[in-house]
């Protein structure tokens, strides 16, 4: 075989999604580096394709189906049951999908970046190929590799655990299945089957626990898996997992039928099977042995404060190192990397900071988080140096409802204090509109926000976040 050509960077970045189009971006664009983006996929990566985006608009497609059911109570001659077009609205989300695919290309070319499609992997440790369509190999090296190739979302070991979709899998859905059954108490499996629970979905979730969203503050747990029941969720709480899954009728929406087995002899015919059970890292066909780049013991990428792996000049940042799996993390991180590569030398200890970083549930209703949980707190700081501050109530949009819907609309706030000057180090908010709301709070906290300082500022009347800055 002839020798293959290998072509010289600065800088390469294997994934085109949220963090390695932010680090290309920074490198080449502030810092002129020779850069090169290998994406095997869709440009912008999983948070555009299928994550946030297509999530987000899913999330504001099934609001407005809720806020019609409160606008008949503030008297708009809405009919009991309004027709929805789901192929309609998914056509726009696509549509909407690959505007964005060509703004992230542009951006690239605009800024000078090379763009390869193909699957990276290490050929050598600083040399990369990637596979061309006509059979042929490209190899390209630099002294400076970022992996940023994010993660896939997991499927259990179950028999016929194949007749099951992923998120991926509910972003192609031409229409919605009367009748599903949503498996995994994480961000996921709450937001997919919020929007499919307000889109009218005979929406089934099988959890673990007794509570779903097992990793925030209690409070959030208990509202937001009794607000799910309340509001026509079919929890399987507790659930000790499927024997096998059957595909009984093979075909779209309502034609399609799988029945779940499970471990308890129990059965349930559904429409649709959706494993929402956490993600892995994809790094398996990269050949990360050649350069020898260690691994945790979840397969996620090994890297130091500073984003670097084991092996001096490859770098790693976003899901597939598992820190924070969050679109914002992974941009933040790249661009702070390519700060300390190609910027000034006053940036040359640039880094994220892990600390206080914000996060929204978009579930119904939503969930905001900053800081620590109750009990992380308790930990850290000792019982007797925390103070909590509380309430819940009913968001004044809602006051038109009869009073046996209300409690199906809370609202809840906890802020979290420590220490004699009670810094607030968590924050925990759920109800209409907080996933706006958290962000400027976001930015109090992570200045080291007092409760005094939160007193300190007017309140803004009427509206649900005065409540925290009005807490006794
Ligand atoms: P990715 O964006 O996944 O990019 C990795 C890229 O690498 C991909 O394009 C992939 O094709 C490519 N790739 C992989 N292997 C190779 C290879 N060998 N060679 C070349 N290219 C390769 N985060 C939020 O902040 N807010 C949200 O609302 C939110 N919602 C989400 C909803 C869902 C359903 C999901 C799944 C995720 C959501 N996230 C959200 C998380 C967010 O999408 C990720 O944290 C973010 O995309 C991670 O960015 P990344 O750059 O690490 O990886
Ligand atoms: P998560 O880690 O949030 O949740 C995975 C869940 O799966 C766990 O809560 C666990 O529940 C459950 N689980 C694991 N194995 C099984 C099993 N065999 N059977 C049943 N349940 C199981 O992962 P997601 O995939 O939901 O999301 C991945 C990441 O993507 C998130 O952590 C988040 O960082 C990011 N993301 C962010 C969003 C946002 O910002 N709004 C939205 C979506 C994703 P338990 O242990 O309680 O049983």
């Amino acid at each position: 075989m002839a020798p293959v050509d290998v072509q010289q960077y600065d800088y390469i970045v294997l994934g085109g999604g949220s963090g390695g189009s932010g680090s290309g971006r920074r490198a080449a664009g502030w810092y002129g580096a020779k850069t090169l983006i290998v994406e095997s996929g869709r440009s912008g990566g999983t948070c555009v394709n299928v994550g946030c985006v297509p999530k987000k608009m899913t999330w504001n497609f099934a609001t407005i189906n809720e806020m019609l059911e409160v606008g008949k109570h503030y008297g708009y001659d809405i009919p009991e049951k309004v027709k929805f077009d789901y192929t309609h609205f998914k056509n726009t989300r696509d549509a909407v999908i690959k505007r964005l695919n060509g703004i992230y290309e542009r951006n690239w070319g605009r800024e000078g970046i090379d763009l390869v499609h193909g699957r990276a992997r290490f050929v050598e440790s600083k040399v990369i190929e990637v596979a061309n369509e006509d059979g042929s190999v490209s190899r390209f090296t630099a002294p400076h590799i970022l992996i940023a190739t994010g993660g896939r979302p997991n499927v259990p070991k179950v028999p016929g655990a194949e007749h099951g979709i992923t998120s991926d899998g509910f972003f192609e859905l031409e229409e919605l299945p009367p009748k599903v059954a949503v498996v995994g108490a994480g961000y996921i499996a709450v937001e997919l089957a919020g929007v499919m629970n307000a889109a009218d979905v005979e929406t089934h979730m099988f959890i673990r626990g007794e509570h779903f969203l097992r990793k925030f503050d209690p409070m959030v747990q208990k509202t937001m898996t009794d607000r799910y029941d309340a509001a026509g969720v079919k929890l399987h709480r507790n659930h000790s997992g499927f024997k096998e899954v059957k595909l009984i009728r093979d075909g779209k929406g309502k034609d399609r039928l799988i029945k779940l087995i499970s471990h308890d002899g129990s059965e349930l015919e559904v429409n649709e099977l959706l494993w929402a059970v956490g993600r892995a890292p994809e790094v398996e066909d990269l050949h990360i042995d050649i350069p020898g780049i260690k691994l945790n013991p979840s397969g996620h990428i090994v890297v130091d404060e500073y984003q670097n792996t084991s092996v001096e000049g490859v770098y790693a940042i976003g899901d597939v190192t598992g820190q924070a799996e969050l679109t914002p993390v992974a941009i933040a991180a790249g661009r702070q990397l390519g700060n300390r590569i190609f910027g000034p030398p006053e940036l040359k200890h640039s880094k994220i900071s892990y600390e206080n970083i914000p996060t929204v549930v978009f579930s119904h209703p939503e969930v905001g988080v900053v800081g620590l949980t109750e009990p992380e707190a308790r930990q850290r700081y000792g019982d007797d140096k925390i103070k909590i501050y509380h309430t819940k109530f009913t968001a004044m949009f809602y006051d038109v409802l009869p009073a046996e819907e209300k409690p199906k609309n809370p609202t809840e706030m906890k802020i979290i204090c420590a220490g004699p000057q009670e810094k607030v180090v968590g924050l925990h908010i759920l109800g209409l509109g907080v996933g706006e709301m958290l962000q400027g709070f976001g930015v109090a906290v992570k200045m080291g926000a007092t409760k005094q300082d939160f007193d300190s500022c007017v309140a803004i009347h009427p509206t649900s976040a005065e409540e925290l800055v009005t807490l006794r």
